[in-house]
């Protein structure tokens, strides 16, 4: 018989009852350290007491209106994003998937509204993940999401990861642009090289193109910037976001420069929730945190000595680590012994981590740990590889 939940999912029989900080506590009242943060999106921890305060308040007033009314909160909100970021201007969603819809439609329109609909396709990366809609499995492009499922969406065209020649080759007088993720999050942490960022923007520049970035899960203070392609000192023309930008509750949006966003007028996209009061204002209440002078200071200090201590793990177990990569707090172990392995023997050790494609484990905790959450998490792991290091002797 089907599960009341519709079983697409393998969730770990564990009940989880509630979240302090960086540890989740169990119905069994066990303590977990959490380095998965669902998925890098409780980006504060759990339970932050300013999140908490923000939703709470927000709560007793009101809840939704849709967007036939103005939404104070959201006004607030896409003005501190625009004024952190490239963007002139910020359309709200509730999950990354929509984000990225937004900014292909967004895309495809600029080029529309510039005489050219014709120019409706982008190139995308293998290895990608950007959401399950019908758009966006073609736009990632891998078999095990499409399949089944109808005729893939017209218009993304993709190239092997890293290869700026095939993106070169694969430009067309029908291309609108290029969709990236500075750091690939599900296809296993891989960086693309700040460098070959530049060129993407160059590249975009010398064809009239537009450049659009997927920050679903590298940004919002993830590696160490607010957005990880400042990193590379270029600026995107469309960036989509979600994941950590709302610490837990359901926010995403698609931010634009006025150029790029020139044919998203009146009437051509919307959204019943997208902005609504209480995302708004937990969103709000994020950036008050996330924007404090010291915070991005912070995440790269520990992100440097939990690299380090990862760094001595992989030396000392080589029969078990082959590489540890990424930035900031979005750090990828890429292991010789099979990452759901791994993924168990950490749970069993109570720390929740990621896997990821590539045989990945992916170290996506709170922004805000401390010295002493890695010294425990690197204690955790250390068990772990030395319990792999064992069986294959
Ligand atoms: C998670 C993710 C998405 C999809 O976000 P949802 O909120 O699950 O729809 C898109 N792109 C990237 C890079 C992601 O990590």
């Amino acid at each position: 018989m089907i599960s009341a939940v519709l079983p697409t999912y393998a969730p770990a029989d564990l009940g989880i009852e509630k979240g302090e900080g960086v540890y989740l506590i169990g119905n069994n009242g066990e303590r977990y350290l959490d380095f998965a943060a669902g998925i890098a999106v409780n980006s504060l921890g759990h339970a932050h007491p300013h999140l908490v305060a923000a939703l709470v308040e927000q709560a007793g007033k009101l809840w939704h209106t849709s967007n036939m009314l103005k939404i104070p909160g959201q006004q607030r909100l896409a003005e501190r994003l625009v004024e952190a970021t490239f963007a002139d201007t910020v359309f709200f969603t509730n999950s990354g998937v929509e984000a990225l819809e937004c900014s292909i439609k967004m895309a495809r329109k600029y080029h529309a509204a510039n005489g050219h609909p014709e120019r409706f396709h982008l190139i995308t990366f293998e290895g990608a993940f950007h959401g399950r809609s019908l758009a966006t499995i073609a736009a990632g492009g891998q078999e095990k999401y499409l399949e089944g499922f109808g005729p893939k969406v017209q218009g993304f065209d993709q190239v092997p990861f890293g290869d700026l020649d095939a993106v070169r080759k694969a430009i067309t007088d029908e291309t609108a642009g290029i969709l990236i993720e500075p750091i690939q999050g599900e296809g296993g942490i891989r960086p693309v090289p700040t460098e070959m960022m530049r060129q993407l923007r160059a590249i975009c520049d010398e064809h009239g193109i537009l450049l659009l970035l997927d920050e679903v899960q590298c940004g919002a203070g993830r590696t160490g910037k607010f957005f990880a392609h400042e990193w590379a000192g270029i600026e995107p023309d469309i960036m989509a976001i979600a994941k950590g930008i709302g610490g837990g509750f359901p926010v995403g949006a698609c931010l634009a420069t006025e150029e790029a966003a020139k044919g998203m007028v009146k009437g051509t996209h919307g959204s019943t929730f997208g902005g609504n009061p209480l995302a708004m204002a937990v969103g709000n209440a994020v950036l008050d945190v996330m924007l404090e002078p010291e915070f991005l200071e912070r995440v790269n200090d520990v992100s440097k000595t939990l690299m380090q201590q990862l760094s001595m793990l992989a030396d000392t177990y080589p029969d078990v680590i082959e590489e540890i990569r990424g930035q900031g707090l979005m750090i990828g172990i890429k292991l010789k012994v099979p990452n759901l392995d791994m993924l168990q023997a950490l749970r069993d050790r109570h720390l929740f981590t990621v896997a990821g494609g590539d045989n990945v484990i992916r170290l996506l905790p709170p922004l805000v740990i401390e010295e002493k959450h890695i010294k425990e998490a690197v204690e955790k792991l250390g068990d772990a590889c030395k319990s792999f290091s064992e069986k294959e002797s």
